[in-house]
C-alpha cells in the first residue's frame, strides 16, 4: 500500500477506482414444484464475473414443496448446488451419483454436453439453498464433462463472521474445487457485528443474501435481490443487526458476451438450436441418467415459430 486513498474524491464518495452498488430486485421463477427467488441473470446485469445464473431455493417443506428436478442437459456451465438445510441426490450422465448435505459442494462441468437429475432425499422435508451456473471459457466449453464433491470446504474466521469458501480463495482460505476462470464463490456465515472481508479489487463481485439481512455501503441487503459491489473494491464491510448468511460472489470479469437459452449457455443462436436439437432427438450428446425421475422435455423454442 503506498498511502491512503482519496476516499472522497472519487464520485459518489467511493474510494478511487471502485463502483458504487447498485442493489437490483431480483425475479421470482418456478423450478419444478417450487417457487425461487432468481438474481442471475437480470435484464440490467447477466454476469458476475463468469457467473451466469443464481436461484436462491426455500426455506421450503411440505408435499407440495420440492425440489425433484428430472434429467435434463447442459452446456458450456459448471452446476454449482450449495445447500443450508434438506439433502439432493446428484445423478448423472458421467455416471455420478452423490448426495449434497449442508456445507457441501457439488460442482458439475457440462462442457459440450452433460445431463443431470436432482432428487430431494426426504421428499417434503425442509429444502433452502442455492443453485448456480457458472459460464465456462472458450478454452474448456467445447471439452469433457465432469463432476466434483467436497465434502470439506476450506473456512476462514474474521471478526463477526466465518467465510466457507465454495470456488476460489478468501480471507485466507483456498478451495480446491476447479475453477476454469478466475473465480470466487463463498458462504458467510455472520454474526451481529461489522466484519471486513479482504477482496480482490480486478474482480467484480455482488452479494446474494440468503437468510436474515446485511448492510453494505450505509444499503440495506436482504434475500431477493442482488447486491452488485462492481470492480475494483479491496475491502468489504458487511454490518448485521442478527445473523446472516450471504453469498459472496466474484470473479475477473467474464470474456464474452453470452446466449443462454434452457439449460444452455454459448455464443451464438445457432449452438442453442443444435443443443435443442440433440436433446429433442436424444442422440448421444448428452448421454443417459439413471434416475426414477422422468426426463425433462425442453420447452417450445422463441426460434420455433409456435
Ligand atoms: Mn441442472
Amino acid at each position: 500500500m503506498s498511502g491512503p486513498a482519496p476516499a472522497d474524491a472519487a464520485l459518489g464518495g467511493e474510494p478511487a477506482g471502485q463502483q458504487p452498488l447498485e442493489v437490483l430486485e431480483g425475479k421470482e421463477a418456478q423450478v419444478g414444484s417450487a417457487r425461487v427467488r432468481r438474481a442471475l441473470p437480470l435484464r440490467r446485469r447477466r454476469t458476475v464475473g463468469a457467473w451466469c445464473f443464481a436461484d436462491h431455493l426455500g426455506p421450503m417443506a411440505g408435499p407440495d414443496q420440492g425440489l425433484d428436478i428430472g434429467p435434463h442437459p447442459h452446456t458450456g456451465l459448471a452446476t454449482v448446488t450449495w445447500l443450508l438445510e434438506g439433502e439432493l441426490l446428484h445423478r448423472d450422465s458421467l455416471g455420478s451419483e452423490q448426495p449434497v448435505a449442508p456445507g457441501q459442494l457439488n460442482l458439475m462441468h457440462a462442457g459440450r454436453g452433460v445431463s443431470h437429475a436432482e432428487e430431494q432425499v426426504r421428499p417434503g422435508g425442509r429444502m433452502h439453498g442455492a443453485q448456480l451456473w457458472v459460464a465456462q471459457p472458450e478454452a474448456t466449453r467445447h471439452g469433457d464433462g465432469g463432476f466434483e464433491h467436497h465434502g470439506d470446504l476450506p473456512q476462514a474466521e474474521v471478526p463477526g463472521g466465518v467465510a466457507t469458501v465454495l470456488i476460489g480463495a478468501l480471507a485466507g482460505a483456498t478451495s480446491p474445487a476447479r475453477a476454469d476462470t478466475p473465480l470466487l464463490g463463498a458462504d458467510l456465515a455472520l454474526q451481529a457485528a461489522t466484519s471486513t472481508w479482504g477482496l480482490e479489487p480486478s474482480y467484480e463481485h455482488a452479494l446474494v443474501v440468503l437468510d436474515g439481512a446485511v448492510v453494505v455501503d450505509d444499503t440495506e441487503v436482504v434475500p431477493g435481490q442482488l447486491a452488485h459491489l462492481g470492480t475494483g473494491r479491496q475491502e468489504l464491510v458487511l454490518t448485521a443487526d442478527a445473523p446472516a448468511r450471504v453469498l459472496l460472489l466474484g470473479g475477473e470479469p467474464f470474456e464474452a458476451p453470452l446466449v443462454m437459452w434452457w439449460n444452455w449457455v454459448g455464443r451464438t443462436r445457432e449452438e442453442m438450436v443444435e443443443a435443442h436439437r440433440a436433446w429433442a432427438q436424444d442422440d448421444g450428446r448428452f448421454g443417459r441418467v439413471d434416475s426414477r425421475l422422468p426426463r425433462i422435455p425442453a420447452p417450445n423454442p422463441p426460434w420455433s415459430g409456435q
